[in-house]
């Protein structure tokens, strides 16, 4: 089974103001040839991508971007609809987490509970960039809820886009969260880029913190070096891959490498010989199937 991790959504007919203006600018970032493209985030295409690549299953994340930006109407949970609705289309297929922003207090937590219990979403998502720090303990009635629905929470660690701030998203504030809420599984999306060894320490050290892949497609296409390091170095450190989750970022770097394309230059990856001569371990094939998939239906406890 191929899962992936981490997705977004959007529709340039639904995002406004200041969110449309945001994703605009994102898109202006990537310097993409067919930017129109990008801005195609909806549930046909998605699942169209999903088909050619042959994967089963998609996480998909819609962001609470109101802290820092405004929706000329569409609202967060507007967002969280959305991601509601293309489960509903597509129960098999779809794995919906929720965006909520802690700052928000009991509404926040009002929200979580409408989203797991009404719309039967399974985690989450943190979208730090907004500024942020998620270990706060003003914020653990959240965390305590997310323990009692028995869901995953997803948190954004390193980089982000231009306009956001860097310095909530160091992933050391997972750690706290890991240890005072050992029941949660937790992910830290893109490996905590450019943080990539403090996030495998966190996720060393705490047995309910993984981290997803996504986002690499630009730096595997550019230097394959530093991509085969960064999973060489799990490997070494965590006595294996069972921590790493397969992500994309969907639709932000399908102009990079398809859904297909990335599906399938992991399976087809080899590490670099320098790599090697460093004492760092091989990439196997069982590896490959546990970063794709394996490892996330454990931790999703797909039957
Ligand atoms: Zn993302």
């Amino acid at each position: 089974m191929i899962i992936d991790a981490h997705c977004h959504i959007w529709e340039r007919d639904l995002m406004k103001g200041d969110l449309a203006d945001f994703i605009d600018s994102v898109i202006k970032e990537l310097e993409v040839k067919d930017k129109e493209k990008l801005y195609d985030g909806g549930i046909e295409r998605l699942i169209k991508d999903m088909d050619e690549g042959g994967i089963d299953k998609t996480v998909i994340l819609p962001i609470d971007f109101e802290f820092l930006y405004t929706g000329g109407g569409f609202t967060f949970q507007a967002y969280n609809d959305l991601a509601g609705e293309y489960f509903k289309r597509f129960p098999n297929r779809i794995i919906p987490f929720a965006g909520i922003d802690p700052r928000r207090g009991a509404a926040a937590v009002g929200e979580l509970k409408r989203c797991v219990e009404e719309m039967g979403f399974s985690g989450l998502k943190l979208w730090t960039v907004t500024g942020f720090v998620p270990d706060e303990e003003a914020y653990y009635p959240l965390y305590e809820e997310a323990a009692r629905l028995g869901i995953t929470i997803l948190v954004h660690t390193g980089m982000g886009p231009g306009n956001t701030y860097l310095k909530s998203c160091r992933p050391v504030f997972v750690d706290k969260m890991a240890v005072d809420f050992r029941e949660i599984n937790f992910i830290m999306a893109h490996v905590g880029t450019p943080w990539v060894e403090e996030a495998l320490a966190v996720s060393l050290k705490n047995p309910n913190v993984y981290v997803d892949i996504s986002a690499w497609q630009g730096p595997y296409a550019r230097f394959p070096m530093g991509f085969s390091q960064v999973l060489a170095q799990a490997k070494l450190m965590h006595g294996g891959v069972h921590k790493v989750l397969f992500g994309s970022d969907w639709p932000l770097f399908s102009e990079i490498y398809s859904q297909k394309e990335w599906v399938e230059a992991i399976k087809t990856m080899t590490f670099p010989a320098p790599l090697q001569l460093m004492g760092l371990p091989e990439i196997t094939a069982e590896d490959k199937e546990m970063i794709l998939g394996n490892n996330a239906v454990t931790l999703f406890q797909i039957q």
